[in-house]
C-alpha cells in the first residue's frame, strides 16, 4: 500500500486545486487523492483507423476491465468508458490528471497487483504494461473492480471463522457422505483428527445403535431439500459413544443439485445424564432402585385410568415391616438398610411384569396390582409374600426374622381415588399390624370408623389424667424359693366414663404416638411413690413396687432426676421401686438412654428388662447394660408343656440369668404345671393369674397380708 501511496505522482501533490467534478462514488483514498490532483494539457489525438484498430476500440469502449495510459509523468492521457464509470468521472474530467503511479523501468513490462485501501469501498486489481504512447514511455493500466468479491471474501472468512471456532460439532459431506470439512470442536467430539476426517465416511461415525428408520427420514428429507433434525447416537475414535441433537441442511450446488450437507452436532450426552440422573432421583428410592412413592402414585392414577377403561379392578396394597424400628434402633441403620435391600429384592422375585413393587416409606412398601379378576388372587400373593418373610433374613452374619404386616384396598370396589386408595389400605394395614402383625387384612368402611375412634381415644385420654380416670392395679410377684410375696408390677388402668375399663394395650400406644405418655409418666411415678408409702404403713414390707417406663419417657425426660427427687420427697429408700423396660429401648443404646440408666442403676435402683426374648437384644448387648432383673415374656411361658422350643428359651433365659447374676421372673404364670417346671429349673419369681390378677391397691394391701400369713 506504501509503495501505492509513493508512487511519482506523489510529487505534484502540493499544487492547490480543487476537482473538477465530485465523485458520486468515493474511490480508494490514494486514488481519489491521485485524481484531485491538477490536470496537465493533453492531446488526443485521433487518426485514421484500420480495421484492426476498429477492433480494439471495440474492445477497448466495451470492456467491463477500466483502461487507462498513464505517461512517464503520471498523467493519464487515455481512459475508456469503463474507467469514467469505475470513477464515476467523465472523461475529459480524467484526461490530463496525474494517476499517482508510474510504473517499472522503461520497455519492462512490470505488472503489478495491488489492493487499495482496505477501509475503502472500492478495491481495484491493477495490472500495467509499458507500452509508448505518442513516441514516449507509457504505462497500460488495466483496473479491475474487485470490491464485491473482496467483501464476498471478508465475509466467507468471518462465516469461517465462525464455524471453525463454534462450540458445536460441523461438519460437511458431499452426496457420497465423504466428510469435506470438520471444524475443531467435530474433532474434538469424534477424537479423530482433521486429516482423518476429511476424506472419511459419515458412516464410520455410526455407533450401530439407531435403526435404519432414522438415516432413511435423514437422507429422505435432505433429497428433498429439507432440514433434518434429530438424536443419533455417534461412536467416538475410542469406542465411546455419545448422544448428538444433530441438524443437518442441503446444500445446492449451481445446478441445484444438493451437492453438499451441513450438519451441526451438538453433544448432550452429559445433559441427558443429568437428565436422567434427575428422573432417577425423583422417580426412584435410592437405596432399593425402587420406585418412590411419588412415582407409585403417578403409577397408581395410570392403572386407575386403563382400569376404567377396560373396565377392571386395581389392587393397591400396603406392606410394613413389623418391628423394624426395633431392628433399626438396635443393629443400626446400616443394617436396617441392608434388611430392606434384601427384603425388597426377595419380594421383587413375586412381582409379574405389570405389578408394580415401590418403596413409599422407610420400611413400608407399596404394591399396585392391574387386572385383578377377583381378591383372591391379591390374597394368594399377600400370603406368598409372607410366606417369603420366613426366611430369616442375614444381615451382618445375624439371621433376622422379619414379619410383615399388609393392607389392601381395591378400585373400584372401595374407592377411585388414588390417594384414598392408598390412605385405605394402610388403615388396613395398621389394623393387621395391631391385631399382631405378621398377616394381613382388607380395607373395609368400619377402619374408618377405627380411625376416628382412635381420634377420639386421644382427646378423652387428655381428659382423664385432669379427671383422675387413670389409676393403677398391681399384681403380686411370688419368690418361688422363699414362698413370698417380694415384689408387685404396677399396671395402669383407665376408668373410662363412658366405654368403662381400657385395657392398657389399647391407650398406651396411643399414649406414646401423641407424647400423652409423658405426662401419664410423671403421674405415675408420683402415684407409685404415694401407694409404695400407704401399703408401708399398712404394714406391707418389703415389697417392691414395679412399673413399666416406655421409651419415650427415657429420650424426653430426665428419668434419675425424677424418681430420685421423688423417692426423696416421700422419704421412700432406694429398694422400693423396680423400672421395667423393654428390650427395645434398652438396645437403643441413645446418649439419654444409656446416661439415665447407668445412673439409675448407680443410684442402687433396680432395672428390670420387660418381655424377654421378644426383641433383638444379645448376650453381649445385655451384659454391657446393668439391669437387674430379667423378666421372660408370656408368650414362652405359655409354651411351657407345649412347645420344646419355647421350654429350651425359657431355661436358657433363666440360666443366663443365673450367670449373670440377674434374677429371673416368669410373667403370665397361669397353670401349676408352669409354676413347676420353672421352679425346678431355678426360675426365681413367678408373675401371673395363677397367683393373682392385677388388682386394686387396696384389694392388694388384703391379698399380701392373707398370703404372707399363710
Ligand atoms: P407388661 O408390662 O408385659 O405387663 C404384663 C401384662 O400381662 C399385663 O397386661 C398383665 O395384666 C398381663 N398378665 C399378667 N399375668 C397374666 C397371665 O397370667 N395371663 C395373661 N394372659 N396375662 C397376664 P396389661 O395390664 O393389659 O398391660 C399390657 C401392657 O401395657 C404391659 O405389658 C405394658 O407393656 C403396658 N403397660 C401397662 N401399664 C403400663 C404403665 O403404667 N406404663 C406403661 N408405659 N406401660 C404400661
Ligand atoms: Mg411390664
Ligand atoms: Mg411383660
Amino acid at each position: 500500500m506504501d509503495h501505492a501511496t509513493s508512487g511519482s505522482g506523489a510529487g505534484q501533490s502540493g499544487a492547490s486545486a480543487v476537482p473538477d467534478a465530485p465523485l458520486t462514488a468515493p474511490p480508494a483514498p490514494h486514488i481519489a487523492q491521485a485524481l484531485n490532483r491538477p490536470k496537465s494539457r493533453v492531446r488526443v489525438r485521433t487518426g485514421t483507423r484500420t480495421a484492426q484498430q476498429e477492433v480494439y476500440q471495440r474492445v477497448v469502449d466495451h470492456a467491463r476491465d477500466a483502461f487507462l495510459i498513464v505517461d512517464d509523468t503520471g498523467v493519464i492521457v487515455f481512459c475508456n468508458p469503463a474507467a469514467t464509470r469505475l470513477f464515476s468521472m467523465a472523461a475529459e474530467d480524467l484526461l490530463g490528471r496525474n494517476f499517482g503511479f508510474s510504473f517499472g523501468p522503461d520497455g519492462e513490462p512490470t505488472p503489478i497487483e495491488l489492493l487499495s485501501g482496505v477501509l475503502s469501498p472500492l478495491f481495484v486489481e491493477m495490472v500495467a504494461t509499458p507500452l509508448t504512447w505518442e513516441g514516449r514511455a507509457a504505462s497500460l493500466v488495466s483496473l479491475t473492480d474487485i470490491t464485491a468479491r473482496r467483501a464476498r471474501e471478508t465475509e466467507m472468512m468471518i462465516h469461517t471463522t465462525a464455524m471453525e471456532t463454534a462450540a458445536n460439532g460441523i461438519f460437511i459431506t458431499d452426496r457420497g457422505g465423504l466428510i469435506k470439512w470438520v471444524n475443531k470442536a467435530f474433532e474434538d467430539l469424534t477424537g479423530y483428527a482433521r486429516a482423518l476426517l476429511i476424506g472419511m465416511s459419515a458412516d464410520q461415525l455410526k455407533s450401530g445403535r439407531e435403526s435404519d428408520a432414522v438415516f432413511a427420514d435423514m437422507n429422505a428429507r435432505l433429497s428433498a431439500g429439507q432440514n433434518w433434525k434429530g438424536r443419533i447416537v455417534c461412536r467416538r475414535k475410542n469406542g465411546d459413544v455419545y448422544t448428538a441433537e444433530q441438524t443437518s441442511t442441503p446444500i445446492p450446488d449451481p445446478t441445484g443439485r444438493f451437492s453438499h450437507f451441513v450438519s451441526v452436532q451438538e453433544d448432550i450426552s452429559e445433559r441427558l445424564r443429568a437428565q436422567d440422573q434427575l428422573i432417577q432421583l425423583s422417580e426412584y428410592d435410592g437405596l432399593t432402585g425402587l420406585p418412590n412413592r411419588h412415582q407409585f402414585m403417578e403409577r397408581l392414577k395410570s392403572a386407575i385410568e386403563r382400569a376404567n377403561r377396560a373396565d377392571s379392578a386395581v389392587a393397591v396394597m400396603v406392606m410394613d415391616l413389623d418391628n423394624f424400628k426395633a431392628i433399626n434402633n438396635t443393629l443400626g441403620h446400616k443394617a436396617g438398610d441392608t434388611l430392606i435391600r434384601a427384603i425388597s429384592a426377595r419380594i421383587a422375585k413375586l412381582m409379574r411384569t405389570t405389578d408394580t413393587l415401590a418403596r413409599i416409606g422407610g420400611d413400608d412398601f407399596g404394591f399396585i396390582f392391574e387386572n385383578v379378576s377377583d381378591m383372591a388372587g391379591a390374597s394368594r400373593t399377600m400370603r406368598r409374600i409372607l410366606d417369603c418373610l420366613r426366611q430369616p433374613v442375614i444381615v451382618e452374619g445375624r439371621h433376622l426374622k422379619v414379619a410383615a404386616s399388609l393392607g389392601i384396598a381395591a378400585y373400584p370396589k372401595d374407592d377411585i381415588d388414588p390417594l384414598s386408595l392408598l390412605r385405605q389400605a394402610e388403615l388396613a394395614m395398621y389394623q393387621a399390624k395391631a391385631q399382631g402383625g405378621q398377616s394381613f387384612k382388607y380395607f373395609d368402611k368400619d377402619m374408618d370408623a377405627d380411625i376416628r375412634r382412635r381420634v377420639q381415644l386421644e382427646s378423652d385420654l387428655r381428659r382423664a389424667i385432669e379427671n383422675g380416670e387413670l389409676w393403677l392395679a398391681f399384681q403380686p410377684q411370688l419368690d418361688l424359693r422363699r414362698r413370698r410375696i417380694v415384689g408387685a408390677e404396677a399396671l395402669i388402668r383407665w376408668n373410662h366414663p363412658t366405654r368403662g375399663l381400657v385395657s392398657p394395650g389399647e391407650f398406651i400406644p396411643c399414649a406414646e404416638a401423641s407424647g400423652l405418655i409423658l405426662p401419664i409418666g410423671d403421674w405415675i411415678i408420683e402415684e407409685i411413690c404415694r401407694r409404695s408409702v400407704a401399703f408401708a404403713e399398712k404394714g406391707l414390707r418389703d415389697v417392691q413396687l414395679g412399673f413399666n417406663v416406655s421409651g419415650v419417657q427415657f429420650r424426653q425426660r430426665d428419668l434419675y432426676s425424677q424418681v430420685t427427687s421423688s423417692l426423696n420427697r416421700t422419704g421412700l429408700g432406694v429398694e422400693a421401686l423396680d423400672l421395667e423396660i423393654t428390650e427395645t429401648v434398652a438396645m437403643e443404646r441413645t446418649k439419654q438412654v444409656t446416661e439415665n440408666v447407668e445412673k439409675i442403676t448407680a443410684a442402687g435402683i433396680s432395672i428390670s428388662m420387660d418381655d424377654f426374648g421378644t426383641g433383638y437384644s444379645s448376650l453381649s448387648n445385655l451384659q454391657a447394660f446393668p439391669v437387674k432383673r430379667l423378666k421372660v415374656d408370656a408368650s414362652f411361658v405359655r409354651g411351657i408343656g407345649q412347645n420344646r422350643d419355647d421350654e429350651k428359651i425359657v431355661e436358657a433365659v433363666v440360666r443366663l440369668g443365673q450367670s449373670l447374676g440377674l434374677r429371673v421372673v416368669a410373667e403370665g404364670v397361669e397353670t401349676t404345671a408352669q409354676k413347676e417346671f420353672l421352679h425346678e429349673r431355678g426360675c426365681d419369681e413367678i408373675q401371673g393369674y395363677l397367683l393373682a390378677k392385677p388388682m386394686p391397691p387396696e384389694q392388694f394391701v388384703t391379698f399380701v397380708s392373707d398370703f404372707q400369713d399363710s
